[in-house]
């Protein structure tokens, strides 16, 4: 397993895990919850004004992926990675867990996921037991040492390249998936296509070794409609949402990390 870090600013010693709690030799000290997660959060984190995803937004999405809307995605970034079962994988912002969850459950590989959703890693904890999932700020300060990970996921999350670079081995595996500019675009108009300036962010210290994007359609009916207008945050229209075809679409970038 990957050595935890403690997450205080100037301390980030490595954590002992107990059965409830974990700590560290100066005596910080965080509770694992009932469900499971490792709850790493400081003050100034609870304080945020983005906590993260709410529990009907993580609801939403759960119930989507129990649709097999998402499978298609979750496929083809098994693919992409074609990760096995001596990979180490850090899934950064992985919200309510169903793409690292799934991914472990079928290679076998040993799996981390960090958010700052409460909600969200209490669902990936119940449902995904074998995997470790942290609550901490992952913007600020990815709690696990240096090289940690053989690959690490960035999921539609926020990207912090320095964290992704540092806890990465070498030569390890970095898949970012950027919405695509058509994803969801019966309902919220087209997006930005996020490809070029991605690539541009990483491209220092990261070669791109792939580029994919991999879009379905699903029939969703108005209950559906309803869970991924909770999921993008825009469930105060003004119609009730009906049954309609809408697209999944995902930008998959696969970058390996160079050596220092
Ligand atoms: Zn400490």
């Amino acid at each position: 397993m990957a050595a935890l870090l403690c997450p205080v600013r100037d301390c980030h010693l490595a954590l002992v895990r107990e059965e409830r709690r974990v700590f560290c030799p100066r005596g910080h000290s965080f509770d694992i919850a009932r469900s499971g997660y490792i709850n790493l959060l400081q003050p100034q984190d609870r304080r945020s004004k983005q906590p993260g995803d709410t529990e009907s937004a993580v609801h939403g999405r759960r119930r989507l992926h129990d649709l097999g809307v998402t499978g298609p995605q979750l496929d083809a970034i098994g693919e992409v990675i074609s990760a096995s079962p001596s990979d180490v994988v850090l899934d950064a912002g992985c919200g309510e867990g169903f793409y690292l969850g799934s991914l472990a459950r079928a290679s076998g590989f040993d799996a981390c996921g960090v958010d700052i959703s409460v909600p969200a890693l209490d669902t990936a904890a119940r449902r995904y037991p074998t995997c470790e999932w942290v609550v901490a700020n992952a913007d600020r300060f990815v709690p696990y040492a240096d090289r940690s990970f053989s690959i690490v996921l960035s999921i539609t999350a926020r990207m912090n390249a320095g964290e992704f670079l540092r806890v990465l081995n070498h030569g390890g595996r970095l898949l970012i998936a950027l919405p695509a500019p058509d994803d969801l675009i019966e309902l919220r108009g087209p997006g930005r296509d996020r490809v070029a300036r991605t690539i541009e962010t990483f491209g220092g210290d990261f070669t791109l070794i792939e580029q994919r994007r991999v879009s379905t359609t699903a029939d969703l009916d108005a209950a559906a409609v309803q869970d991924v207008l909770h999921s993008i945050y825009r469930p105060l229209r003004s119609q009730p949402a009906q049954a309609m075809r809408v697209t999944f679409s995902l930008d998959l970038l696969l970058f390996r990390a160079e050596s220092r």
